[in-house]
């Protein structure tokens, strides 16, 4: 799946002209009233950005891997409010729909979320189950035609927007582990569900997280995914390696403008009547980050090509999640260092963009949490 060049190329050009246009100037906006406009999610529909990632037959882009990630690498140089909107529909909240979906469960969604018209969001972490995912509590029995779901799934991007959850729940609690975990498409407006209030946070003001509450929700058994049980944790990891890429473009983007505020900034402040960009210290610190950009870009496209090559791909998704949000963190942190006490002011955006970013190496599994996969992927290729 991918789009014709000639139409990618015109899209691309659209959507940095938005970016530029209308995103950059109502970053301030978004973090005073800690929300996106309506009217700029509006565009975003008309843009067709809620369907990326999801296929032409479906009323979507149905863009490559590659071209996902040069598009979400334009939208992440404004504030990562925006790209949230977007993102868990066109990544983990959509992906195991498209994936392992039956063909009724597609024509039921998958049109709705293209246009934005309904939003999902993928429910996966508990209180007691982040990192070891496969441990979650939440269960799902069957009654009937319907299963019966009762748990907590904790830090749900997008769920009070959400028209459509993706949630992962222990449909045989007979059985620990992975193997006893079912995907569930869920209507949030069941009875028996609650969206908790949006969580404080860090940074990313616009961005909302909330705790979704499961109490004797009946839900039809017709929202199995694929139709399958024990296939959810599994299809999460899928959604989980692809969804890798997508944020390591989400760093990449995010990278990119913060490294160009701190350029601007050390072309324009003058210390000891110069430009402190004049002082070799000063261009340390611009040209590690620019080393560290072209590195983080290169990966992550490289990676994005293997995909769609259809190549095995956890491995180089943890390499690149793990590289290039750790490389945002520390591009960041140079910004605001080239900036000097400027850099600790919220008057200037590198403050606010050092605590945004700093979330990129949390969460769709930590940074130890990808050397993990990394490392195992490594020893399987010796192990005999
Ligand atoms: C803003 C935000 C949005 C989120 N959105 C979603 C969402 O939409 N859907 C969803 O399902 N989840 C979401 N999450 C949850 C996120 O994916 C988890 O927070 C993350 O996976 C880490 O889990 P945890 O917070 O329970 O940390 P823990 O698993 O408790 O980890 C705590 C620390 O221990 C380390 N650690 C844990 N296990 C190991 C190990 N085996 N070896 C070495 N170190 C280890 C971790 O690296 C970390 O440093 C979101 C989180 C945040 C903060």
């Amino acid at each position: 799946m991918a789009l014709d060049n000639e139409t990618f190329v015109l899209m691309k050009d659209s959507v940095t002209r938005f970016v530029r246009e209308r995103l950059v100037p109502a970053e301030d906006l978004v973090e005073e009233t800690d929300d996106v406009p309506e009217e700029i999610i509006q565009e975003m529909r008309e843009l067709g950005l809620f369907g990326l990632s999801i296929p032409e037959e479906y009323g979507g882009l149905g863009l490559s891997m590659t071209q996902e990630c040069e598009i979400i690498h334009e939208i992440c140089k404004a504030a990562l409010a925006f790209r949230s909107v977007i993102g868990t529909t066109v990544g983990i909240g959509s992906q195991g729909l498209v994936m392992t979906g039956t063909e009724e469960q597609k024509q039921q969604y998958l049109p709705r979320l293209a246009t934005g018209e309904i939003i999902s969001s993928f429910c996966l972490t508990e209180p007691d189950a982040g990192s070891d995912a496969a441990s979650l509590r939440t269960v799902a029995i069957k009654d009937g035609d319907f299963y019966v779901l009762n748990g907590t799934k904790r830090y749900i991007t997008n769920a009070l927007r959400a028209g459509m959850l993706t949630v992962m729940a222990r449909t045989d609690p007979g059985k620990k582990g992975a193997s006893g975990i079912s995907a569930f498409l869920v209507d949030p407006s069941t009875p028996g569900i609650t969206i908790a209030k949006a969580d404080e946070k860090m940074g990313q003001r616009g961005t909302k997280t909330s705790d979704v509450i499961f109490e004797d929700a009946r839900i039809p058994a017709s929202a199995l995914l694929g139709g399958q049980e024990g296939q959810g944790f599994y299809t999460a990891m899928k959604v989980l390696d692809r969804g890798r890429l997508h944020l390591s473009s989400v760093s990449t983007g995010i990278s990119e403008r913060i490294l160009e505020e701190g350029l601007n900034y050390a072309a324009e402040r003058k210390q000891f009547g110069t430009p402190i960009g004049e002082f070799q210290l000063v261009q340390a610190l611009l040209a590690d980050s620019q080393a560290e950009l072209y590195a983080a870009k290169s990966m992550t496209l490289d990676a994005a090509a293997k995909y769609d090559r259809e190549e095995e791909i956890p491995m180089l998704a943890a390499c690149c999640k793990m590289f290039t949000t750790e490389a945002a963190g520390r591009i960041a942190d140079r910004a605001v260092q080239i900036h000097g006490g400027a850099g600790y002011m919220s008057e200037y955006k590198v403050e606010r963009f050092y605590r945004d970013v700093r979330l990129l190496r949390l969460y769709e599994g930590t940074t130890q949490i990808q050397q993990l996969v990394i490392a195992r992927n490594m020893l399987k290729t010796v192990a005999n």
